[in-house]
């Protein structure tokens, strides 16, 4: 079996945890944040074990990972990270969490890499935080939670952050969290705010507000990563050109010197994490390509036991399945390469 490296992989520090529970006490809350967090902070054994699992940076993650058979895993700050505090507290509480995950990486280099987390409510402090995190502390890129008090990163006041990413060649990972103030309301009954339906929704419409934008005609060499299989994207690519083609001829909305897809095929790449199906990956690998698809196991949330069956055995060339496990990561996080895993299953 090829190196097995997982790319969406979640930890938090008790600070950061600590602050939601006071920013969900707060009457300010987020209504979408409030109904996440009821569940996040939710006082039963299952919260208990995810948190616990959260907060591990040491001996009980690598015990997991030679458990279910993952060389090494690229670790960012969980949903929604410090994007729901004030600017000066998670501008404070994302560099404090960037040094705790740099230690553990210096730890076990051969197992662990990790994304910065970043605060765009203050998008320069972002920006230089970023650059801190690659230059300083070898973190390989960042991961954002999608909105940032509802606002979306197509707006130019966040393009300090897109800069940093583009000069220093490093991939931004948009993640999900629940949609934003503005369009949550239909998605707060049936649980649908969560990962199952709301999650993907979001990020949907946050990936095509960067592409309508222009934020890839600005940094056009620019490198965003979506989970779950792209957050449903690469199945919509021809209906979305299509449908981008007429409303420029109606003049319902501008024209991009590229289709919609073109930017998407040239900016995005995307992971497993939660998606194990093979007529997912099968329509993924004919529109993206093989070299636009990495595996992420998205622990703890997931089973990370159920991940690696599933791509063990997805029906792809050995070529591929090498690609993807870790050939794709490797290149696009500057891994060292080689295999460290401890034991296998
Ligand atoms: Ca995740």
């Amino acid at each position: 079996m090829p190196r097995r490296i997982a790319v969406e992989e979640a930890f938090v520090t008790d600070e950061i945890a600590k602050e939601w529970g006071k920013a969900l006490s707060s009457k300010f809350a987020e209504t979408g944040f409030r109904a996440m967090g009821a569940s996040i902070l939710a006082d039963n054994p299952g919260t208990k074990m995810v948190h616990a699992r959260l907060t591990d940076l040491g001996a009980g993650r690598i015990a997991h990972m030679d458990a279910t058979g993952i060389d090494m895993q690229v670790i960012s700050i969980t949903s929604p990270g410090v994007q729901v505090f004030d600017a000066v507290t998670g501008t404070a509480l994302a560099r404090q969490a960037n040094d705790v995950l740099a230690e553990a990486v210096r730890r076990h280099p051969a197992r662990f890499a990790g994304l910065a987390a970043l605060a765009p409510q203050h998008p320069h402090s972002a920006a230089r935080e970023l650059e801190r995190a690659v230059g300083q502390l070898e973190l390989r890129g960042a991961l954002i939670n999608s909105h940032t008090m509802g606002e979306y990163l197509d707006d130019p006041k966040y393009w300090p952050i897109f800069e940093a990413a583009q000069a220093l060649d490093v991939p931004i990972y948009l993640h999900p969290r629940e949609p934003a103030p503005s369009m949550v309301g239909p998605y707060l009954d049936y649980g649908l705010y969560w990962a199952g339906w709301g999650f993907a929704a979001e990020t949907g419409l946050h990936v095509m507000r960067l592409i309508m934008g222009g934020v890839f005609v600005r940094f056009p060499k620019l490198k965003i990563i979506l989970g779950h299989m792209g957050e449903g994207m690469p199945f919509w690519l021809q209906r979305i050109d299509n449908r981008y083609r007429l409303g420029v001829k109606i003049g319902a909305h501008g024209s991009l010197p590229r289709l919609p897809s073109e930017y998407f095929l040239e900016n995005f790449v995307i992971t497993t994490s939660g998606v194990m199906h093979d007529g997912a990956l099968r329509l993924s690998l004919d529109v993206l390509g093989v070299d636009r698809i990495m595996f992420a196991a998205d622990y703890p949330y997931e089973s990370v036991e159920d991940g690696v069956k599933f791509m063990d055995g997805t029906p792809v060339t050995e070529e591929e399945r090498t690609r993807i496990y870790s050939g794709n990561a490797e290149k696009l996080f500057r891994l060292p390469a080689g295999r460290e895993r401890a034991a296998a299953p």
